[in-house]
């Protein structure tokens, strides 16, 4: 750190690029701020055609393609948000290097997410919940952690932390991934090969994909169909992953016992939407794991600095692959 707590001079002037009328622009260009009070932090729309020329680094949270256009030197981009598909489909292909949020607080967050709505499913909420509409007083056998199954779709950053916390509430923990992975107590399986294999042993299927062409929709009929009967879903990457058609059939069904959505192809959900009345749906709006102000700008401050004094980038997505 600089140690000075004002902007140095000789520093070009560093953007905070988003979605415009994002509610939250302020209170983010606040806290960058306050982590990086060497840097000025600023809003794009305050700086003129020479400011813009000498940005080589923005920060982003769901910025227009054309904004970053008007940065000609733009090296590299931060976003404080994990999932980055839109940034990758639209710049991919060009020289930007799109780094990532990967904070630990994220990922304890979506931890405790799974973690609750997989209770919510093995302790039959759902089904308790139509009871008491019914004003029915019916019990029902339960089963024990240990005879649960949760798998994980995805065990990188959030995957991995969700697995650590399932184990540790005493179910049986799979994860799938594209590459081999090893994490004591979890059964690990890896490519597309084996992923029937892992979903006809899951009880509660837990999706923490990145959104890519190859995960586009892979949840789907063939995938819902490898399911015991009456598994669950929880949805918590992005809503496009699972095919919307597939998943209301297996529902309608009733092979596919509920689903708890938190992300869905149009978000917010459109009030026409099926899933909102459906009645093994629970629908939540993008709540499981929102960014920590504080400490994703912490995360980003730390990567802006060290790059600043050595010129070493954080590690950047990788565009071939989509994540
Ligand atoms: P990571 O990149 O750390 O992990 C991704 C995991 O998915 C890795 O295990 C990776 O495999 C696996 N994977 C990717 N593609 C495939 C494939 N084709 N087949 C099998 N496995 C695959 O991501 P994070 O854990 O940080 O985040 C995951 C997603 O969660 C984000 O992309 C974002 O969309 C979503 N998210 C949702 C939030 C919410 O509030 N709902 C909040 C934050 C993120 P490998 O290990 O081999 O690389």
């Amino acid at each position: 750190m600089s140690g000075s707590l004002s902007p140095r001079a000789s520093l070009p002037p560093l953007p905070f690029v988003c979605a415009p009328g994002y509610p939250a622009a302020q209170a983010w260009l606040q806290a960058l701020q306050a982590a990086l009070p060497e840097e000025r932090v600023v809003a794009l729309d305050t700086l003129d055609a020479d400011q813009r020329a000498a940005c080589e680094v923005a920060i982003v949270a769901n910025p227009q393609p054309a904004d970053l256009r008007t940065l000609p030197r733009l090296q590299w981009v931060h976003s404080v948000w994990a999932g980055v598909e839109r940034l990758v489909a639209d710049l991919g292909d060009t020289d930007l290097r799109i780094v990532r949020l990967v904070d630990p607080q994220l990922a304890d967050t979506m931890a405790e997410a799974v973690l609750a709505w997989t209770l919510y499913l093995h302790r039959d909420m759902p089904r308790y919940a139509r009871q008491q509409a019914a004003r029915q007083w019916l019990a029902h056998d339960g089963v024990r952690a240990q005879d649960r199954t949760v798998s994980l779709l995805g065990l990188g950053a959030l995957g991995e932390a969700s697995a650590r916390r399932l184990l540790a509430a005493g179910f049986k923990v799979r994860g799938w991934s594209r590459t081999p992975r090893q994490m004591e107590g979890v059964q690990c399986h890896a490519g597309d090969a084996e992923l029937p294999a892992m979903l006809a042993q899951t009880d509660i299927l837990v999706c923490l994909l990145p959104l890519t062409p190859q995960t586009r929709g892979i949840v789907g009929a063939q995938a819902l169909a490898a399911l015991p009967a009456h598994a669950s879903l929880i949805n918590f990457a992005r809503g496009p992953i699972v095919d919307d058609a597939a998943l209301r059939a297996a529902l309608d069904s009733g092979r596919l016992a509920h689903a708890v959505l938190d992300v869905f192809e149009q978000e917010p959900l459109p009030e026409s939407s099926w899933q909102w009345a459906h009645p093994a749906v629970t629908v939540l709006p993008h709540i499981s794991a929102p960014t920590d102000r504080a400490t994703a700008s912490a995360i980003v401050a730390g990567n802006i600095r060290r790059w600043r004094a050595s010129g070493e980038l954080p590690q950047a997505v990788d565009a071939a692959r989509g994540y």
